[in-house]
């Protein structure tokens, strides 16, 4: 729209211009009326008109004075200062568009070609894409007026008319126009789809693909055998003697070579695979067991599971047939499970059946993690632990915060009121291990004693570790067979 306003501003000067330097028509008047017209392909010729007598005109007068007469200027309001006007003459069977503007108490009469002046506003609007038209102040459509009238075949119409001039422009999209756009902007459309479908795609595929591989790894796994346990000493506060060991779950991938668990075990415990790595965690133990008994010192194993696992009547029983067939391990092990795992969601009743059953097989219980978990006291009292594993957080802790430091002791109290031995974890310094002696909690683990390792290194330093049987304090006695 401002592209017209601008044009029709620009004759608009043009003619106030010629109308203040030349008051009368003389003949430098009519020459720059007639330069006018010639600049502009759209007009045709200008005249000036008052009190319905052609004053000036770029060349020889087209209309007489009656015609003028007839014209409808006489019709104007009197503060109109456009008009717009469209005339057929009979005579030539030619159709003109008559602009009148309003300068110095006259009116100047310019005549558009009305093919220009269509071509024009087509140039202007297919410049925009949109369609555009000139109209009178009957909203009488002048110009474009064939796809003006197939209007129905214009999509999405707006309108925007001049704020100066009886002149508009109908924003929208002709069925060509349209088609055109479309036919333009298709394949960059269709790349955009085919780009952003194939980008979605493969985020699914890549949030799937972490998984399906991994899951059928861990199955490969399974198959083969790659998991195996290391084993971390739990070790006599008092003596330093080690009295245990927990068996740590390592997965020997045949590529990455030592995978560490959680790596793995998240997701084995969304597929469930973690109970089948557990059972042959379990075959493996007892055959280590066997090698363990050798040397006659009195100690225990203590393998992970979860609340979950061991509410899981299926899995509880294929774990009673395991025990079944190694009567070895129908003494001297542990299973803890941890109390991140808000087994407070768990069936705690089915929890408890599991629990009994392996217990009714020589298998005692420990609580893992404790003091990271919601599992309330009654819930602990429930499941009657025989070990309660303090969490590492509170033993790190425990000697450089004074808040931690009486966490520890707190718990400790806990534990000894719910009559469980006690287990300090992750144990590091001289000064933690000293610190949890003095609690009175029977026995730790963590790297101050040693890190988790393969069982032959850990057979071989048990050897040294461990205290035989014949001289085995009371208080060991009493934790190994808590
Ligand atoms: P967890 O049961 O709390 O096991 C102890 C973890 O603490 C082990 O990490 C061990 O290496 C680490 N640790 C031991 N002493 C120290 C210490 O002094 N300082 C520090 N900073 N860390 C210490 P690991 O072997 O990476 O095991 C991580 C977790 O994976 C275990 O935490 C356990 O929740 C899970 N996990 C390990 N084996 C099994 C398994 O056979 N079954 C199941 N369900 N979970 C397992
Ligand atoms: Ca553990
Ligand atoms: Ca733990």
């Amino acid at each position: 729209m401002s592209s017209i306003d601008a044009e029709i501003t620009t004759i608009e000067k043009q003619l106030n211009t010629i109308t203040k330097l030349y008051p009368d028509c003389s003949e430098d008047s009519q020459q720059a009326l007639e330069n006018i017209t010639l600049n502009n392909s759209v007009l045709n010729e200008v005249i000036f008109i008052r009190s319905h007598s052609v004053i000036c005109s770029d060349r020889s007068t087209t209309l007489t004075k009656e015609e003028v007469a007839d014209l409808e200027i006489a019709n104007l309001e009197p503060d109109e200062h456009y008009a717009i006007y469209k005339i057929h003459d009979k005579k030539n069977g030619k159709t003109a568009i008559f602009f009148m503007m309003y300068v110095d108490s006259g009116w100047y009469q310019i005549r558009f070609e009305k093919n220009y002046l269509e071509l024009w506003l087509k140039e202007i609007s297919s410049h925009h894409e949109v369609y555009s038209y000139i109209y009178d102040k009957h909203r009488k459509y002048f110009a474009n007026i064939d796809d003006v009238n197939s209007r129905e075949s214009i999509f999405y119409k707006t309108m925007r008319e001049s704020s100066r001039y009886p002149v508009g422009i109908s924003v929208g999209y002709t069925k060509p126009l349209l088609f055109n756009l479309i036919w333009t902007f298709l394949p960059t459309g269709i790349l955009l789809i085919v780009a952003n479908a194939f980008g979605i795609t493969l985020l699914v595929h890549c949030f799937f693909f972490k998984r399906v591989p991994l899951y059928a790894e861990i199955q490969k796994g399974i198959h083969n055998k790659e998991f195996y346990a290391e084993y971390q000493p739990i070790v006599s506060a008092q003596t330093g003697q080690w009295i245990g060991a927990e068996l740590l779950v390592r997965w020997l991938h045949p590529k990455k070579r030592k995978v560490m668990p959680d790596e793995f075990i998240p997701a084995a415990e969304k597929s469930a695979q973690i109970n089948e790595i557990t059972l042959q965690l379990i075959e493996q133990a007892a055959q280590e067991k066997a090698k363990m008994v050798m040397i006659d010192s009195p100690f225990y194993l203590s393998i992970n599971v979860t609340a979950s696992m061991i509410a899981s009547p299926t899995f509880v029983g294929s774990v009673v047939e395991l025990l079944k067939r190694y009567p070895l391990l129908q003494d001297g092990v542990v299973m803890e499970f941890s109390e991140r795992e808000n087994f407070s969601n768990t069936d705690v009743s089915q929890l408890q059946n599991g629990m009994q059953a392996l217990r009714d097989h020589g298998i005692k219980w420990a609580l893992d993690d404790f003091g990271t978990g919601y599992a309330g006291l009654s819930t602990l009292q429930a499941l009657s632990f025989d070990i309660i594993k303090i969490d590492r957080a509170f033993v790190a802790a425990s000697v450089t915060d004074s808040v931690t430091h009486s966490i520890l002791g707190n718990i400790a109290q806990i534990g000894h009121t719910l009559n469980c031995q006690l287990i300090a974890e992750g144990v590091e310094t001289q000064e933690q291990a000293q610190h949890v002696k003095s609690l009175k909690i029977q026995s730790c683990q963590g790297f101050f004693y040693a890190r988790p390792m393969p069982f032959e290194r850990f057979l071989a330093k048990f050897k040294i570790h461990s205290t035989p049987a014949s001289e085995v304090s009371h208080s060991v006695q009493e934790i190994v067979g808590v």
